[in-house]
């Protein structure tokens, strides 16, 4: 592990412009400070530094954004606005985002500490998202349906944007989550409000100010930072339509139990503990490396990270020391750096959770092959954990259960394809999973079984716009991404036509 020697990259001065002025809210895209006059401090947690003076938003600032939003959809500016119209702005954004990758990659990198590499790859994903998504602007149509009911009808069904939309956010790859929340929703012509986490708001709030930059109407989008109390204001408000939301199992809980007063549209990605099943005949030159990316890329903070691998039994000791020998070769260190491969985890908080998860994982009898409770912060600053994997873990153990959000990795043993299901399946979460192996029945088998919204086979992580994810079980429900997320931003009309 290096430390905080290595030479930091130089911040753009399009990046310190934006961290030192006072990031307000933008609601409809008009800068204004909160209503309370409050702020907060993001913080980099490679450094534990703070980095920006940030806007707190209120309740009451909640009520006059979804005023304004209500008003801008109403008006029809951008709801009922040419589709080549909305093409155009979303594709002037990506051309934009386009130059500006660097500027993107950067905050992530300060914001987060996540490595550079990761960013500019996040930041490059951002401009395709945009593009991708940009083209269904033109391709949402209804169908002509032939009906049988007497008489001479016709009958079509239109797709029309479901309204106000509001979206929250954590702070895990700040860019992706935000793409992921804005890009649709635009493109099917609603009026979105993005509370971004408080830990990362900076991307987010750049990528609002590009979208209007773009040529995307007064009022259509407004980035309201705050803290939870924020997002549970959207998710309870009478007057929005739907609340999409990624984030914790828990917090997903009361978005539902708050979207009842109106019956809002809730989609939730949440939690994950994703396996990774490896079987004996498996190419270890590629599980190893695939698994491994599956669970430190991010320091472990990515919601369908490969937590859990369960391996065969004869190649199971092989595993371990093969990939507790890869980490060894890991850098570590500061997000603004141009090699280091794994940054901190992203604030104090979560420190202290996956600190204390390796405790867990110790007290309840589980192996630790590399990192362990050992893992502590060897920098001066900055909130590292080493990559961490314990073996010999059992679904009794809360360290197989519950969502660590860390570089931890707990690997189990199997001995057949029928018990490795067994275990696979034995979580709340069903998020992702892989299958590790060169036999094609037995890959395309447990594939089948497996209950999790995607299964990667010979890969792990894997994310495209165009191809759905989210959950299965309690990782929650509604797609991402793909045709299908178009979905939970429309509805369906149908119109009935009398022509005797
Ligand atoms: P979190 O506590 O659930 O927070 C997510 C967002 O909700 C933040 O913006 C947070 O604001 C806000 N929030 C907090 N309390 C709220 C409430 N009562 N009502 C409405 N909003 C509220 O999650 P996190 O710890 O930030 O993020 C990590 C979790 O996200 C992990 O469980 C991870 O698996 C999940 N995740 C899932 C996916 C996926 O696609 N399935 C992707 C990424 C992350 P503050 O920032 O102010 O707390
Ligand atoms: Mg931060």
């Amino acid at each position: 592990m290096t430390d905080t020697q290595v030479p930091l990259t130089p911040v753009l001065p399009e990046v310190r412009a934006l961290l030192d002025r006072n990031l307000e809210l933008l609601i409809g895209g008009i800068s204004q400070p909160s209503s309370s006059g409050e702020t907060f401090e993001t913080i980099d947690p490679s450094t534990e530094q703070a980095v920006a003076t940030v806007a707190r938003g209120t309740v009451e600032d909640v009520n006059h954004a979804v005023a304004v939003a209500r008003a801008n959809f109403e008006s029809g500016v951008w709801s009922r606005a040419k589709p080549n119209f909305r093409e155009r702005v979303l594709l002037r954004f990506a051309d934009l985002a386009e130059q500006r990758q660097e500027f993107f990659a950067q905050l992530d990198s300060i914001d987060a500490g996540s490595p550079l590499a990761d960013t500019r790859a996040a930041a490059a994903g951002l401009v395709d998202h945009f593009r991708y998504f940009a083209g269904w602007a033109t391709k949402l149509h209804g169908m002509t349906i032939p009906v049988s009911v007497p008489g001479q009808w016709l009958n079509y069904t239109r797709r029309e944007p479901i309204g106000v939309v509001a979206a929250v956010i954590p702070w895990n790859t700040p860019i992706a989550n935000a793409m992921w929340k804005l890009a649709a929703p635009l493109a099917a012509g609603c009026s979105v409000i993005l509370k971004p986490a408080e830990l990362t708001p900076l991307s987010a709030h750049a990528m609002v100010e590009l979208l209007y930059e773009a040529g995307l109407p007064d009022g259509t989008l407004t980035v309201l930072h705050g803290y939870g109390d924020v997002g549970a204001a959207l998710a309870e408000h009478p007057d929005v339509d739907k609340i999409a939301f990624t984030g914790s199992t828990e917090v997903g809980r009361s978005i539902v139990r708050a979207s009842a007063g109106n019956l809002k549209r809730v989609s939730l990605e949440l939690g994950g503990k994703s396996p990774a099943v490896v079987y004996n005949d498996a190419d270890l030159s590629k599980a190893i490396p695939g698994i491994f990316n599956g669970i430190y890329f991010n320091a472990g903070q990515i919601c369908c990270s490969s937590s859990r691998v369960i391996v065969q039994s004869g190649i199971y000791e092989e595993f371990l020391a093969k990939m507790a020998e890869y980490a060894g070769g890991l850098e570590m260190g500061p997000g603004m750096t141009e090699t280091s491969r794994l940054g901190p985890v992203v604030s104090q908080g979560q420190y202290s959770r996956v600190s204390g998860y390796l405790k867990i994982g110790e007290s309840e009898g589980a192996r630790s092959v590399i990192g362990g409770t050992g893992a502590v912060n060897d920098n001066e600053r900055g909130y590292f954990v080493r990559p961490t994997l314990f073996a010999d873990v059992t679904p009794d153990m809360r360290i197989f259960q519950e969502e660590i959000f860390g570089p931890v990795l707990a690997a189990s043993r199997f001995e057949t394809e029928e018990e490795v299901l067994t275990l696979a399946n034995a979580t709340i979460y069903g998020l992702g999973a892989s299958v590790w192996t060169e036999n094609i029945g037995r890959a395309l088998r447990t594939a089948d079984g497996i209950k999790s919204g995607t299964v990667w086979i010979n890969g792990h992580s894997q994310v495209d716009a165009a191809s759905p994810f989210g959950g299965f079980k309690q990782s929650g429900y509604g797609k991402e991404l793909g045709f299908e997320v178009l979905q939970n931003y429309l509805g369906t009309k149908s119109v009935w036509v009398n022509y005797l």
